[in-house]
């Protein structure tokens, strides 16, 4: 191993997600517009140039790989790449291989995940209404991620649920959705909806019911304790005193969290984002694919753009209008 990966405001970054293509097979309203192009398939890093990037960052410290995209079981190959990783928790190099998906996929992976090392996941959900779901996926179906669900859960993997918290779309689902997670014994977060990329039609500020104003309406049927956990993310959490269960909330526009940032994110085509909320990057692809029996140019691009790592996100919705809006979808660097 390497010296670890630490950026100028001495944070440590462990922890790299991974889009690992921009494809989806839904079209959640605020997250794509309903005629998405796509990137060629040849500006894609292949399988293996992944394996490489992904398998430097473990070298020099990282110990959490998180797989997402667009959808990341729709890439074709996409279960090599994961049995490919397990490598690195057999030897020990890294301590989770995780995915966040929508779920379609899973009633086929499941199973192969699970012989991975995959033990935990993050499956989206924003309502378990059949006509919404389709309303708000546009191309998904709500009974194919449910049995995706219970394949998951069957294969003995742990499920979080995310769920973006939708103004005049799931408040009303709160309290259902809380007790079908506690049923199922599945953690719960919700998301604020986040101004990244163009969505068509749509208004975010539509769209947005701040956590804060989801957590009061939560706390008339449960007593909230604050739990001091922190994932280094975003995510703060309580305990429903009344249940034993954990809700996270992800609320990086009511409450900043950038100071234990401990993250970088890496797109399907090598451009590393060192802030989900700027749009600076750098292009690692140059070092990966001009040195192919090299690994340590890639090495050097890698720890000169944790240099360049910014203190954090300038998302504001506070003066009733969408102030920091990245112009990239959050298929690209995959949330
Ligand atoms: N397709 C996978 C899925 O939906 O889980 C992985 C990629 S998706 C971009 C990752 C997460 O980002 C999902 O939980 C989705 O709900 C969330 N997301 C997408 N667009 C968002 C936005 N504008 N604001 C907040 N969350 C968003
Ligand atoms: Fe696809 Fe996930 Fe974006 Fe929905 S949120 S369109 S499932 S990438």
């Amino acid at each position: 191993m390497t010296a670890p990966l630490i950026d100028p405001f001495q944070r440590a970054i462990d922890y790299l997600r991974v889009s690992v293509t921009d494809r989806c097979d839904f079209r959640c309203v605020y997250c794509m517009s309903e005629n998405m192009t796509f990137l060629p398939k040849k500006e894609l890093l292949t399988l293996e140039e992944l394996d490489r990037v992904c398998s430097a960052f473990i070298r020099m410290g990282v110990k959490k790989l998180r797989i997402t995209g667009g959808e990341p079981l729709v890439r074709r190959g996409i279960m090599t790449f994961f049995h490919e990783m397990s490598r690195h928790l057999d030897s020990g190099a890294l301590n989770e291989l995780t995915l966040t998906t929508n779920g379609s996929q899973l009633g086929r992976f499941a199973q192969d995940l699970h012989g991975a090392g995959v033990r935990r996941i993050n499956v989206s959900l924003d309502t378990m209404d059949a006509d919404k779901f389709a309303q708000i996926t546009r191309w998904g179906r709500l009974p194919q991620v449910l049995n995706g669900i219970d394949a998951a859960q069957r294969a003995g993997m742990r499920i979080k649920i995310n769920a973006v918290a939708l103004k005049g779309f799931n408040e009303d689902e709160l309290f259902p959705m809380v007790e079908w997670c506690h049923a199922r014994d599945m953690d719960l977060t919700f998301i604020e909806v986040m101004p990244m990329g163009d969505i068509g039609n749509e208004n975010r500020l539509d769209q947005y019911w701040p956590l804060k104003d989801l957590r009061a309406t939560l706390a008339q049927q449960y007593t909230l304790t604050d739990l001091a956990e922190r994932t280094g993310g975003p995510a703060r959490y309580v305990r429903l005193e009344e249940t034993g269960q954990k809700i996270g909330f992800i609320t990086p526009l009511t409450h900043n969290f950038c100071e234990s940032c401990n993250r970088v994110r890496l797109t399907c085509t090598g451009e590393l984002f060192m802030c989900l909320g700027q749009e600076d990057m750098a292009d690692l692809r140059p070092a990966l694919r001009d040195n192919p029996s090299s690994d340590a140019p890639l090495e050097e691009a890698i720890r000169a753009a944790i240099n360049l790592k910014p203190k954090g996100h300038d998302f504001d919705y506070s003066r009733q209008e969408v102030a920091g809006q990245m112009s990239r979808h959050m298929s690209h660097t995959g949330g």
